[in-house]
């Protein structure tokens, strides 16, 4: 693949706390970087062009491209003044729950999880997880999305599912362990088995993590297993924790500990961990979140939606904690846009905390990008810079809320719709270009998706 994209504005700033940052004001932070970062302006853009060699970023710089890549390259694309940014990152997910959109709305978590989705997702057939994780597939790449966290099972489809997509994907088999020991045993076995077979597969595309679903659905003694089985895979963990205030009762009546006290209790934490939601901690929970560096998926639309609350993400990234956007599924969100995430979060926390201050645009945006990926442990994604890999997405901005160019990035946080996105690339490879998806059957996956879910209803 060479592929060169010129007469671009692109966004080469993003988070620079990795690997010798820490420390640093904001204005460095999430400035300009990597080798085009001398040439952009102070706000992180360039008007030039970017170059991709097979899976990689060759070149980002600006101005017109030398004649040389000219030569070199298969195919030159001019984007009359398009945006490139880096793909964006949805930290949390279950695809194949977009065929429960829109059903039990209005319930709160506990009564729509045991009473809604549980009986429905029985229900569930391999034919409805193919068609709701290509649903979901089609919509992350439709709004811009290049790598996304699933947890889910029957996850041998979602992987198949990724093979055609062409999406980057972080892959758990999620375990309830609310189960007799034998159904626990499978479930570990077929976690283990999973991850075996997903990591490092189609050609590095997807990494797996280990996923207990969350501290009060798995048992302890499967818990303990499961880190045990994330050591021995040398994988991370990915767990729900702290989603709503009941939750963190009940965690303290059994165990006589806050959830995120009981986690490190156990040793989960010995291994590098997501914690998803992470809506009801003590400030002190917030500091051995940040001791053991744990990672944070904060999922604004879904814990609003469900009325569990507000994670404290300015407190959490004030104790240099990594935090990412995630959708959760698109039961409870109801989206799989990360734009949607982004705006709510950019917005959320300036109204909570009565600060215009809080969560500018590139710190706003990093958590969407850059964040997100080092949420997901993964390096060289999430920015755009030369030597990386070639995930990025092209908006067009030939609209009224992209007028006028005062602060684009600003644009992007708060105006920013699927709708803007023309082409998505991963790994140097393009699965939509100007709104066609080329991976994906968008015509069949509607069709399928709806007639599955009918019988589900
Ligand atoms: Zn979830």
């Amino acid at each position: 693949v060479r592929i060169l994209l010129t007469g671009a504005y692109v966004y080469v700033g993003g988070d620079s706390s990795e690997p010798e940052g820490e420390g640093k004001g904001d204005a460095e932070r999430f400035g300009p970087q990597g080798d085009a970062a001398a040439l952009a302006g102070d706000d992180g853009w360039i008007y030039g062009y970017l170059y991709v060699r097979d899976t990689r970023i060759a070149a980002v710089a600006p101005g017109d491209p030398p004649p040389e890549l000219r030569a070199e390259a298969e195919r030159v694309l001019f984007l009359g003044g398009r945006l490139v940014l880096p793909g964006l990152v949805n930290t949390h997910t279950h695809t194949p729950m977009t065929l429960l959109r829109g059903m039990g709305e209005g319930r709160p978590l506990k009564a729509w999880l045991e009473e809604e989705m549980w009986p429905r997702e029985a229900r569930f057939t391999d034919a409805s997880v193919y068609w709701g994780t290509r649903l979901a597939q089609l919509e992350m790449i439709q709004s811009g999305v290049t790598t996304f966290n699933d947890m889910y099972d029957r996850m041998h489809l979602v992987l198949e599912a990724v093979g055609e997509s062409g999406l980057r994907a972080v892959l758990g088999r999620g375990v309830i362990g609310l189960a007799p020991k034998d159904v626990q045993d499978a479930k570990l076995r077929e976690a283990v088995e999973f991850a075996r077979t997903a990591h490092g597969a189609y050609g590095g595309r997807v990494r797996a993590m280990i996923a207990p679903h969350a501290p009060y659905t798995v048992p302890e003694p499967l818990l303990v297993r499961m880190v045990e089985a994330a050591e021995e895979l040398d994988l991370p963990v990915h767990i729900h924790v702290s989603e709503t205030k009941e939750e963190v009762e009940r965690c303290r009546e059994r165990t006589g500990m806050r959830p995120v006290e009981y986690l490190d209790a156990l040793g989960v934490f010995r291994r590098p961990t997501l914690a998803v939601h992470a809506v009801h901690l003590s400030e002190a929970e917030k500091d051995l979140l940040a001791a053991r560096g744990v990672r944070v998926s904060h999922n604004p639309v879904s814990n609003l939606k469900l009325g569990s609350g507000v994670a404290d993400v300015p407190g959490l990234l004030a104790r240099g904690v990594i935090v990412g956007l995630g959708t959760d599924g698109a039961a409870s969100n109801n989206r799989q846009d990360i734009f949607h995430e982004l705006t709510t979060a950019a917005l959320l926390h300036k109204g909570i905390r009565h600060e215009a201050e809080v969560l500018p645009p590139p710190e706003a945006f990093a958590l969407a990008t850059r964040m997100g990926a080092r949420a997901l442990f993964l390096e060289d994604i999430g920015a755009l810079r030369t030597g990386w890999k070639a995930d990025l997405i092209v908006l067009d901005a030939a609209n009224a809320r992209y007028v006028p160019r005062t602060d684009l990035l600003a644009h992007v946080v708060y105006n920013a719709l699927p709708a803007d996105v023309t082409h998505v690339m991963v790994d140097g490879r393009f699965l939509m270009e100007e709104r066609e998806v080329l991976t994906l059957d968008a015509e069949r996956i509607l069709y399928e998706a709806e007639r599955e879910a009918q019988r589900l209803r």
